[in-house]
C-alpha cells in the first residue's frame, strides 16, 4: 500500500472523510467530511479567511449564490472553452481524457496528433480511438418548472464569477481605494471526465478565491506580494513544509485563457507533484466581458487622481480538498513507540481537531469518571475543542488521539484525588508530564 492509501484508509477509519453515497455504493467523484474532517475542514477555511480577509483592510468578503444568470459564462468564456479532451476507445468503448493517458500532449491535441502517438488504452490495451472531442464540464440544470434552452443555468465552475459580478457592487458601497481584493470560499463543480487521486480531481469542491483589483501598471508588484504571502499563509498557518512546495512558471499554451500570467503552486503529495494552488494575472479580461455582456460600465474613478480605468486582476485561487489533503499527507507519519509501530497525525496545533483529549484512567471506578468530568468541563470551557474518550485501555485511547492528532491526552488517576496533579501526554514525543490540572 502506497502513502496515499495509508491516508485514505485513515480519513475513513477515523471519519475525516467517506466515500460520497457511501451507503449506496458511492457516487464517483463526490466523497463527504465526517466528524472529524469537517472540523478540520472548518479550521483551515477559516484559518484562510482570518489570513486574508480579517486581518487585512484592503479586503472585502462576499458569498455569492452558487446559481448565476447564464451570460455570466458566456462573458468569461466557460461556455466555449471550459472543456477537455475526450477521446473514446473503439474497442471497449472506455471515455478518456485525451492529454492524461498520454505523455505531454496539450488539451487543444488534434484527432489526428492523438492517433499517431499509438497510446494503448488503459482498459482493453487496445489502440483504437474515436475523434476527439472537447468536452464542457459545467453541470447544466434547468431553473423553474420548464425544461428548454431558455432555463439551463449551470452550478458555477468556479467562485471567482460571483466575485466579478459583485465587483460593481463593493466599488459603489464602499468605495475601496485600489488595490482592493474580494474573496468568496464555497462550492465549485467541474464534471470530470475521470476522477480520480481521492479528494486531489473530484467533481464538486470547494473554493477559496481572491480577485485582488490593482492599477494595471502595477499588477508585477501586486503578483509577487501576493505569491509571497500565499507562500506565508501555506508555510506559517497550514504547517507546509517548505521543501515540498514548488513554484511552476506556467507556459503560455497550458494557461487558462484569459490568464497573461500564471503560477501554480505545486506541492509534494504522496502519488507525486500535484498542483495546490494558482496564481492567475487575469488582466482585465473579466471586467472588460463583463461591461460587454452586461452594458453597464466597469470602470473605476481613483479619488485622489480622477483616472478612469478598468483595474487589473490577480487571482490567487486554493481548492480546500487540495490544501487538506496537502495538510494531511503533510502530518501523517509512521514511527515507533516502545517497539511498536504506530501512525501519527503530526498536524499543528491551531488545525487539529481537538486539541485535549480527557479520560479518566478506569471507566469503572465513578470517583475517576468524575472528577474526569470536571476537568473535561473546565478544558471544554476555556479551549472549545476537546474531547472525552473512556474507551477501551489507556494505550488504545493513546493511539486513536495520536491518528487524529490530538496534541495532548490528559488522564486522571487516583493521584489526581490526592493532590490534584494529572497526566498530560504529549503526541509527538509520546512522553508524559504530571501537572496540576488547573495549570492546563
Ligand atoms: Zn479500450
Amino acid at each position: 500500500m502506497g502513502k496515499l492509501d495509508d491516508i485514505v484508509s485513515l480519513c475513513k477509519r477515523r471519519g475525516f472523510i467517506f466515500p460520497g453515497s457511501d451507503v449506496y455504493g458511492g457516487m464517483a467523484g463526490t466523497w463527504d467530511f465526517g466528524p472529524l474532517g469537517v472540523i478540520l475542514k472548518k479550521k483551515i477555511e477559516n484559518s484562510w479567511w482570518d489570513f486574508f480577509v480579517e486581518k487585512r483592510e484592503d479586503m472585502y468578503g462576499v458569498d455569492a449564490a452558487i446559481l448565476m444568470n447564464p451570460k455570466t459564462w458566456v462573458a468569461s468564456g466557460h461556455t466555449d472553452t471550459f472543456s477537455d479532451p475526450l477521446v473514446e476507445c473503439k474497442n471497449c468503448h472506455g471515455r478518456f481524457r485525451a492529454d492524461k493517458i498520454a505523455d505531454s500532449i496539450s488539451e487543444s491535441v488534434t484527432t489526428e496528433e492523438f492517433q499517431k502517438l499509438g497510446v494503448k488504452c488503459p482498459t482493453c490495451g487496445k489502440s483504437d480511438w474515436g475523434e476527439i472531442r472537447q468536452f464542457n464540464m459545467m453541470f447544466s440544470t434547468h431553473v423553474g418548472p420548464i425544461t428548454d434552452d431558455s432555463s439551463i443555468a449551470y452550478l458555477r465552475p468556479e467562485t471567482a464569477q460571483g466575485i466579478f459580478t459583485n465587483y460593481k457592487n463593493v466599488v459603489d458601497t464602499f468605495y475601496p481605494d485600489v488595490p482592493f481584493g474580494i474573496a468568496q470560499q464555497g462550492k465549485a463543480f467541474r464534471n470530470e471526465i475521470s476522477p480520480r487521486d481521492f479528494i486531489l480531481r473530484d467533481r464538486e469542491c470547494s473554493q477559496m478565491e481572491i480577485e485582488y483589483f490593482v492599477h494595471p501598471d502595477t499588477w508585477e508588484e501586486n503578483f509577487e506580494k501576493l505569491l509571497e504571502i500565499n507562500h506565508a499563509f501555506l508555510e506559517d498557518v497550514m504547517g507546509i513544509s517548505k521543501e515540498k512546495i514548488h513554484e511552476l512558471e506556467v507556459p503560455a499554451e497550458d494557461r487558462a485563457h484569459y490568464s497573461k500570467r500564471t503560477v501554480d503552486i505545486e506541492y509534494d503529495y504522496p502519488n507525486g507533484k500535484e498542483e495546490l494552488m494558482g496564481i492567475a494575472y487575469r488582466t482585465d479580461f473579466d471586467l472588460a466581458n463583463i461591461a460587454r455582456e452586461s452594458g453597464k460600465s466597469m470602470e473605476y474613478r481613483d479619488k485622489n487622481t480622477g483616472e478612469v480605468y478598468i483595474p487589473h486582476v490577480i487571482e490567487p485561487s486554493i481548492g480546500v480538498e487540495r490544501l487538506f489533503l496537502a495538510v494531511l499527507s503533510e502530518a501523517y507519519i509512521e514511527d515507533e513507540i516502545d517497539g511498536s509501530k504506530r501512525v501519527l497525525l503530526k498536524l499543528p496545533e491551531n488545525l487539529a481537531p481537538y486539541k485535549y483529549c480527557v479520560s479518566p484512567l478506569l471507566k469503572n471506578k465513578p470517583e475517576l469518571v468524575e472528577k474526569a468530568r470536571e476537568v473535561y468541563d473546565i478544558l471544554r470551557a476555556k479551549y472549545g475543542n476537546v474531547t472525552w474518550d473512556d474507551s477501551g485501555n489507556i494505550g488504545k485511547r493513546y493511539r486513536k488521539q495520536d491518528e487524529i492528532g490530538t496534541p495532548k491526552c490528559v488522564v486522571v488517576d487516583f493521584d489526581t484525588l490526592e493532590d490534584g496533579t494529572v497526566t498530560v501526554r504529549d503526541r509527538d514525543t509520546a512522553k508524559q508530564v504530571r501537572v496540576k490540572a488547573g495549570e492546563i
